[in-house]
């Protein structure tokens, strides 16, 4: 940010009184931007013991398979966002069953929170974000294709668990010297 959303004056990047952190500061009016952490919120959508994924048409990672996660929006909680972005991604209607995996990603500033949850019926498509969307049987995963390592990990967590048919919540934290991110 260089200029203040408030008044249109250059900012300065310095530490605000009783802060710790470098922000960017209005000389003007006052106004500090504080710059936090954005919440990525999606599904492990499964449907009679098959997983959804979807590939992805947009960067980053064209072409590789996702699970349908994205940005939380303002004024929806963690579950309505994860299946917004199932139904934007992947066409299909969920409900979300629990919270499985939170993985921080500190080096972006992201947290990747995943839903496990149940597709309503057999019904999904192409979209504009994915240029295919298909059921994998969980033997047949694609993992060399997988887009990013959060759904690596989240999936790796969910095969555990799947085989003691168990499910618990999973945290995790993907530093910057992980491959593939
Ligand atoms: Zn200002």
């Amino acid at each position: 940010m260089r200029f203040c959303p408030n008044c249109g004056h250059a900012v300065n990047m310095t530490i605000p009184k009783s802060d710790n952190r470098e922000r960017a500061v209005c000389p003007q009016c006052d106004f500090i931007a504080y710059d936090n952490p954005r919440l990525i919120t999606g599904t492990i959508p499964l449907y009679k013991g098959k997983l959804l994924l979807c590939k992805r048409s947009i960067e980053p990672r064209v072409g590789y398979w996702t699970l349908p996660a994205g940005f939380m929006e303002n004024q929806e909680t963690t579950s309505e966002g994860a299946l917004r972005e199932t139904l934007e991604e992947s066409g299909s209607n969920a409900i979300c069953k629990q919270a499985f995996s939170m993985i921080s990603i500190p080096h972006i500033n992201q947290i990747h929170l995943f839903y496990l949850a149940e597709l309503e019926e057999d019904d999904f498509h192409a979209t504009e974000e994915s240029s295919e969307v298909a059921l994998f049987d969980l033997d047949n995963i694609p993992w060399n294709e997988l887009a990013f390592s959060s759904i690596r990990k989240t999936l790796n967590f969910f095969l555990e668990d799947h085989k003691d048919n168990s499910y618990s919540f999973h945290e995790d934290t993907i530093l910057s010297n992980t491959t593939s991110e």
